[in-house]
């Protein structure tokens, strides 16, 4: 039974990490006429009211997105990232934010015609408002209720040799943990070359530490560059509840994408900092 809903969550500073990267990572693929595919595997409801309903109990993105939307002074990437939320309220009285969109909306306002997106979710809810979100997708987008890791397993190599997998799992169970790594040392030796963007959450827990060292481990094996960039809000005193700041791991990422994060990340930290604990870290191995 899944209790995660990330409707609480929606443009907290994880998805604005995240979605940035995402942003850049699609736009980079963009580059190549050869059409690409997007497989999220955790795909979420697509899209999220920020004044109603979830949104509203935590409030999170107070401390993501909101502390962007009026600033005039945004660096390129947190710029691109935040144009890719404005259309949602382009229709709001004062320029207010009150709508947010998740991964898979995100990925599908910025495809061609020619490229997919293919969707995963397991939550009975959500994935019924993921479904009617995307019932304008046609044939360039497939929503599949099921588990998303056996589903990217089943997609690679996909047709057109060009993919982006972005999961982002809950981490609700150590399960998911061990479930992120068997996928991704499987998708490696299926499709190589394809960018797998893997979220994961600064947390005390040991299996949350080691996962960054084992997806370093994985492709290290393969042979492929990898870079791994977090963003934490604030500091974490033990025992006290909350997540931090989170992780973005990128096994095949593009060669820009190291020198884009090495000059937004320093300004996002400041941006969205809470206390003297905010800070980001970027490392990355080239091939
Ligand atoms: N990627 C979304 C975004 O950025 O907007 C947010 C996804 S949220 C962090 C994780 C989602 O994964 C939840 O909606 C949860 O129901 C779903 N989920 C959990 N386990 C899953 C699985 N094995 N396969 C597919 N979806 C799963």
């Amino acid at each position: 039974m899944l209790s995660y809903r990330h409707a609480f969550h929606a443009g907290n500073h994880a998805d604005v990490l995240k979605h940035l990267v995402l942003v850049q990572l699609i736009d980079y693929l963009k580059q190549k006429e050869k059409p690409f595919w997007v497989i999220d595997t955790h795909a979420g409801a697509g899209l999220y009211a920020l004044d109603a309903g979830h949104a509203t109990k935590l409030a999170e993105h107070e401390g993501g997105i909101s502390r962007l939307w009026g600033r005039a002074d945004l660096p390129p990437a947190v710029a691109a990232y935040v144009d890719t939320v404005r259309p949602l309220n382009a229709r709001n009285a004062d320029g207010a934010l009150n709508a947010y969109p998740g991964s898979p909306w995100i990925a599908w306002k910025l495809l061609r015609p020619e490229d997919k997106l293919r969707l995963f979710e397991l939550h009975t809810t959500d994935i019924r408002t993921l479904a009617d979100n995307f019932r304008d997708g046609g044939r360039q987008v497939m929503v599949t209720h099921g588990d998303g890791l056996a589903g990217l397993k089943g997609l690679l190599p996909p047709p057109p040799k060009r993919a982006l997998a972005l999961i982002d799992p809950s981490y609700e169970t150590a399960g998911d943990y061990r479930n992120v790594v068997k996928t991704i040392e499987e998708a490696l030796k299926r499709f190589a070359t394809g960018t797998y963007a893997v979220w994961y959450p600064i947390l005390a827990k040991p299996e949350a530490k080691a996962l960054p060292e084992k997806l370093k481990a994985l492709a290290a094996a393969a042979g492929r560059p990898w870079l791994d960039a977090t963003l934490t809000v604030r500091r974490q005193p033990p025992g006290v509840f909350g997540m931090p700041g989170s992780g973005m791991f990128v096994i095949n990422p593009p060669w820009t994408l190291e020198k884009t994060l090495r000059e937004t990340l320093p300004w996002l930290a400041e941006a969205l900092a809470e206390d003297g604990g905010a800070g980001f870290t970027l490392a990355a191995q080239a091939d």
